[in-house]
C-alpha cells in the first residue's frame, strides 16, 4: 500500500523497507550514550568558524544563528550546544502481513542496475537541547551505520531556534509552555496546522513530530494535518518547516510582550 504513494521523490528505486535490522532495536539507546563527553582537544577546526568556537572568541550558538552564518562543521554545535540529545525518526517500514509492519528507523531503498539490486539506507536523525534548539537532518548510505552518521552530522549543521511563549486564548499565562502564534507548513501533499494549546493539554501530534517537539522543548500543543500524512518524510519536513516560519515571524514588540515570546533557550530567572 504505502509504496504506492512514496516513490515520488525517487522514480527509479523500488521501497522495499523489509530488511530486518539487529541494529534497530538499541539505535535510540546506543545513540544517546556515545555523545556524551565531547573533547575539543582532539578537534581541528576547519573552518573559520570552527576556529573561533574553539579559542573561546564564540561562546553563544546565537551569535552564530543571529547572523545567519552557515555552519559546516558538526563540532561547533558540539561545542556550543553541549547539553544536546539526539534521536531517529522512524521513516522506515518492516514488511508485514497485511500491508505494513512496525515502523523502523531505516528507510530501505533499492536501486535495479545491471549487477543486481543496490540497496541503499536512509534516515532521519534530530537533535535538540529541550531548551529551544532542534536540528533536523537526512542521511543516506549504502550501510545503516554511515547513513546514520550522516543523518546526525546534517541534523547538527541544520539546527536552528524556535520560538516558545503562550499563544492560546484558554490559557493566557504568559510562560513559554507552547508556541506563541499558530503556523502551517507544507511539504509535498501534506500541510501541517500546529496551534498553540493551554498548559497541561500534552502534544497533540503525530508520534514523530512529538519526538520534535519534546526535543525542542515545547510542552503543549495542537495539531491538525491534512494530504497523505502516512508519507512520514512528508509530514516531518512539513512539521519542520512549520517550526521554522514560526520563528521567522515578525510581530509588533508589545504584542509579543503580551504573549510572552522567547526566542531560543530561556533565560534564568
Ligand atoms: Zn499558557
Amino acid at each position: 500500500m504505502e509504496a504506492k504513494e512514496e516513490p515520488k521523490e525517487e522514480l527509479k528505486e523500488e521501497i522495499i523497507e523489509s530488511v530486518e535490522h539487529p541494529e534497530d532495536a538499541k539505535e535510540s539507546s546506543a545513540l544517546k550514550e556515545d555523545r556524551k563527553g565531547f573533547d575539543t582537544s582532539s578537534w581541528k577546526p576547519k573552518t573559520e568558524l570552527g576556529e573561533k568556537v574553539k579559542n573561546g572568541e564564540i561562546r553563544d550558538i546565537d551569535e552564530i544563528l543571529s547572523k545567519g552564518l552557515n555552519i559546516r562543521e558538526a563540532e561547533i554545535v558540539d561545542v556550543l550546544v553541549p547539553d544536546l540529545e539526539t534521536d531517529l525518526l522512524l521513516i522506515g517500514q518492516a514488511k508485514g502481513k497485511f500491508g505494513g509492519g512496525q515502523r523502523r528507523v531505516f528507510r530501505q531503498t533499492q536501486k535495479k542496475t545491471r549487477e543486481g539490486n543496490k540497496p541503499k539506507f536512509s534516515t532521519i536523525a534530530i537533535v535538540g537541547n529541550r531548551n529551544g534548539y532542534i536540528g533536523v537532518g537526512f542521511g543516506k548510505a549504502k550501510e545503516t551505520v554511515p547513513a546514520r552518521e550522516k543523518a546526525l552530522r546534517n541534523a547538527k549543521l541544520n539546527i536552528f531556534k524556535i520560538k516558545r511563549g503562550c499563544g492560546s486564548w484558554e490559557c493566557g499565562c504568559g510562560s513559554p509552555h507552547t508556541i506563541p502564534f499558530n503556523v502551517t507548513g507544507k511539504c509535498g501533499s501534506v500541510e501541517l496546522t500546529l496551534k498553540s494549546a493551554p498548559l497541561g493539554k500534552g502534544l497533540i501530534a503525530e508520534s514523530e513530530c512529538r519526538k520534535l517537539f519534546r526535543l525542542a522543548g515545547i510542552k503543549d500543543i495542537w495539531s491538525k494535518s491534512k494530504g497523505q500524512t502516512k508519507t512520514k518524510l512528508n509530514m516531518i519536513y512539513a512539521c519542520v518547516i512549520a517550526l521554522k516560519n514560526l520563528s521567522e515571524m515578525k510581530v509588533p514588540l508589545d504584542k509579543e510582550k503580551e504573549i510572552g515570546v522567547r526566542s531560543g533557550k530561556l533565560q534564568a530567572r
